[in-house]
């Protein structure tokens, strides 16, 4: 009888512990492919700080294809560009190759859309994927050796927070001439959490001389230009459009059922619900039962009921629920070793807020990287 296969799109956040347990698979006789783009996952919890440069790449990165091919399954570095569910085949970006599968879970995270963005340049980063934050930090430093640098965020939710205060962290220790920072938070800094979040971030930014602008919003990014809907217009060297994420488009084009935010649609055991033999877990899915944040706090919760759930599947066994918890705990990091704290109504910032943040991250990247 011929081996059963389970495909992975994306080594993301929610596939880690199905990743340090593939040699089960294959020692229960199943295939096991994985595809990504890179070699390697970047852990985007420490991309701004990577970016600041309290991190290098080694630190927030998983070698997904060592990990994958160590432990008995097939890597291929390419991009899915769409599923076809009822041949059960997946198509590629770089190759006419159909890849089959009997079991398909995706985690192939979220985008930031260029919506404003007219110009394609070498001077913006999107603050995903995050290995765009690596080159846009070697832009930085490459220009602030000759002049001074302006630097512009577009966006005013936590990603442009955390890019802000980590840009001026990497000028501090890094930059011949120190960039001026300009942060378009639209019509308020952190508008959708409690205020007084945002009032922590906007002192610590403006303290250290960042400028944030609040009550417009960017109309248009060009090469070397954001214009704002009030006439203004802003000349930059380097751009992060940090506008908020999107699921990935591979489920929609696919003509899959999809959320209102164009996430693949899944039912409470983070199952497809139209393909009980296709599973997706983090930014790409729109959870049916409740609509949930994007952050990587839920994709590493549903860890071990997609890891179960693959391999029920594959089995013909009962499949588990996926309960996403409690309140979670968020900690921004706003660079110079500081951060804000948030759960329930304990909210502070400072230097314990960082050390705290560092102390979980750095934590996480050890038990998977461990697996390496
Ligand atoms: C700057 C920034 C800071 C953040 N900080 C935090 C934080 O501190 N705490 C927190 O909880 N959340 C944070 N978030 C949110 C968090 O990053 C996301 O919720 C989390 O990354 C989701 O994980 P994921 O695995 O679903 O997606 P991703 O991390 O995006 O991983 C998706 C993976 O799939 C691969 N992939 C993408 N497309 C394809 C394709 N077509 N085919 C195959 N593979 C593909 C990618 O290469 C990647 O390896 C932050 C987000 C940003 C942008």
């Amino acid at each position: 009888m011929a081996k059963k296969r389970l495909l992975l799109i994306g080594g993301g956040h929610a596939h880690m512990v199905t990743l340090a347990n593939l040699q089960t698979f294959a020692d229960k006789g199943f295939d096991v492919t994985v595809i990504q783009p890179s070699d390697y996952h970047y852990y985007s919890g420490m991309g701004p700080g990577m970016l600041g440069g309290t991190y290098s790449p080694d630190d927030i990165r998983f070698a997904t294809r060592k990990v994958v091919e160590g432990r008995g399954g097939v890597f291929l570095r390419d991009k899915a560009v769409s599923i076809d569910a009822d041949k059960q085949v997946v198509h590629l970006e770089n190759s006419d190759q159909e890849i089959p599968y009997d079991v398909l879970s995706c985690n192939a995270g979220s985008y930031v859309p260029r919506d404003t963005v007219s110009a394609d340049s070498p001077e913006i980063f999107t603050v995903k994927p995050i290995e765009g934050l690596l080159a846009a930090k070697q832009k930085i430093l490459s220009i602030s050796k000759e002049r001074s640098i302006n630097v512009a965020i577009v966006g005013g939710g936590p990603s442009s927070i955390e890019i802000a205060g980590n840009v001026f962290q990497l000028g501090q220790q890094r930059c011949v001439h120190k960039p001026n920072i300009y942060l378009f938070a639209g019509r308020k800094l952190l508008s959708r959490v409690p205020e007084r979040i945002g009032n922590l971030a906007r002192i610590s930014l403006t303290d250290r001389g960042v400028h944030v602008l609040e009550g417009t919003y960017v109309r248009d990014i060009t090469a070397g230009q954001v214009s704002l809907e009030n006439g203004r217009s802003y000349d930059a060297d380097v751009i992060f459009p940090a506008v908020g994420v999107k699921p990935s488009p591979i489920f929609a084009r696919s003509g899959l059922p999809v959320g209102p935010d164009g996430g693949l649609l899944v039912n409470r055991f983070l199952q497809s619900t139209a393909h009980a033999n296709i599973f997706g877990g983090g930014d790409c899915i729109y959870f049916e039962p409740e609509p949930l944040d994007k952050v990587g706090v839920y994709a590493v919760r549903q860890n071990p009921v997609l890891y179960h759930n693959m391999m029920a599947s594959l089995e013909g066994a009962a499949l588990q629920a996926f309960d996403p918890g409690g309140k979670y705990l968020l900690i921004y990091n706003l660079g110079s070793d500081t951060g804000i704290l948030c759960k329930w109504s304990l909210i502070f910032s400072g230097k314990l807020a960082f050390r705290i943040k560092d102390y979980i991250d750095r934590k996480f990247m050890q038990k998977f990287q461990s697996m390496e």
